[in-house]
């Protein structure tokens, strides 16, 4: 390939990882990674995990040792942003030095938390998570013997309250929705979902959002709720969403929609500007429409896809979406996209902590979940990706074994 310098917005996962992948493709250019955190790139899954409970450090997230990213030998400017792409001079305007010259431009700069817009949502003691700082931040308040309020259901908001709940906190879960994970899972799911929660002690709100948060007289913080309920707490996670930080693409009059419009090339409206990761937006034939995955696999995978199509590599990024979310001793994950519109066959007791449910559509398998199920759900991947047709009864049935459907 001739392109001699790749710039890559976001020293995040898909950035760390289109930087390597360029490099182990054969890569001899300048590659420029523009990050506005002053961290090499991480990985966040711990950071409502067992960096948020201090199990584990901060560093042990990050996604290359220090000596192999050194030799990488990667143009790293942490603690700058880009700021503009001017795509007639294809140069990346920054916050800090000259601009940039690009061949090819890779934007992976991810997400914000989403906020609450409603009086009160930036006191002191109101949370969001996503960085590393955060993390820090929201952990010096898990206390045992505090309270926690955690607005939104979602999976972010989940393990915050398992990890809070671990730690020994008084925790209320409040989501504007009548179930839990709502817009990722089937209702059978979200059922366990809060079955797992309140057993564990956790006071779950549904169909109620918050509308207002204040400092109340004893010092601490009183959320009303829409119907008028008072939750009383020391502090506040909100986690009600990802939105995607497309802004420098749009002005750029790169085609957006909630995110940047990539192919399964992962090339945006400009063929020389690419992106991956929570950022961009494409078709996902499992899912058979054009959506953000907002998943530690995609930022990988579409990394890697983004660095080899900028290479000049065909690559048709249509990962089988992988999912996973730990909460108390409850390892979950999804393959696939479950829709309300698929079969549900369930193996297993669902009453359990460990028990698969199967989507089957026309027949066959195309999406499965489950809690502590890791070795059925990698049979389970297998029928997905080979769009089994099962026989449900046989499926649901445990004494027929996996391998042999
Ligand atoms: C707390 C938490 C827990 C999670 N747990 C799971 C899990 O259990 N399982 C799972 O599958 N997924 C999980 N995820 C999701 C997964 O971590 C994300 O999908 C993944 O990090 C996305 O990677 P990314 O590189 O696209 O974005 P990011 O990792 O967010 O990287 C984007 C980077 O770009 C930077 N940036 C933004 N704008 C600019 C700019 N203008 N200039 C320069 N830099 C910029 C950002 O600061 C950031 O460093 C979790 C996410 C969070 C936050």
């Amino acid at each position: 390939m001739n392109a001699e310098t790749i710039v890559i917005v976001g020293a995040g996962q898909a950035g760390g990882w289109a930087a390597q992948t360029l490099r182990s493709e054969g890569f001899k250019g300048h590659i420029v990674l523009i990050g506005n955190e002053p961290h090499r790139p991480y990985e966040r899954p711990p950071l409502s995990k067992a960096v948020l409970s201090g199990d584990a450090h901060a560093d042990t997230t990050a996604l290359h040792k220090l000596d192999a990213f050194d030799l990488l030998n990667i143009d790293w400017r942490p603690n700058v942003s880009a700021t503009a792409i001017d795509r007639t001079a294809k140069q990346l305007h920054l916050s800090l030095g000259s601009p940039v010259r690009y061949d090819k431009l890779i934007l992976c700069n991810g997400g914000r938390a989403r906020l609450l817009n409603i009086p009160g949502a930036d006191l002191p003691g109101v949370h969001t998570l996503r960085s590393i700082e955060d993390a820090a931040a929201l952990g010096k308040t898990l206390e045992a013997g505090k309270r926690l309020l955690v607005v939104g259901g979602g999976w972010i908001g989940l393990e915050v309250a398992a990890t809070a709940r671990k730690k020994g906190m008084a925790v209320t879960v409040v989501e504007a929705m009548e179930r839990l994970c709502e817009r990722t899972v089937p209702p059978a799911m979200s059922d366990f979902l809060l079955r797992l929660h309140t057993s564990e002690g956790v006071d779950v709100v549904l169909g109620a959002g918050v509308k207002q948060l204040a400092r109340n007289a004893q010092g601490s913080l009183t959320a009303t709720l829409g119907d008028g309920r008072e939750v009383v707490c020391d502090s506040v996670l909100v986690g009600v969403g990802l939105v995607a930080n497309d802004e420098l693409a749009r002005e750029a009059g790169l085609e957006c929609d909630g995110g940047v419009l990539v192919d399964a090339q992962c090339r945006s409206s400009d063929p020389d500007i690419l992106a991956a990761g929570d950022v961009a937006a494409w078709h996902c034939e499992w899912a058979g429409r054009r959506m953000r995955l907002e998943s530690w696999q995609n930022a990988q995978e579409q990394g890697i896809a983004a660095a080899r199509s900028a290479l000049g590599t065909e690559v048709n990024h249509q990962p089988l979406p992988w999912f996973w979310s730990d909460q108390y001793d409850v390892n979950l994950q999804i393959f696939g996209m479950p829709a309300l519109s698929h079969q549900l066959v369930v193996r297993g007791d669902q009453a359990s902590k460990s028990f698969v449910m199967f989507f089957l559509d026309d027949g066959k398998v195309v999406a499965a979940l489950g809690p502590n199920s890791a070795k059925d759900l990698r049979f389970a991947r297998r029928l997905i990706e080979r769009r089994t047709a099962v026989d449900p009864l046989r499926l649901a049935d445990t004494s027929v074994p996996l391998a042999k459907i």
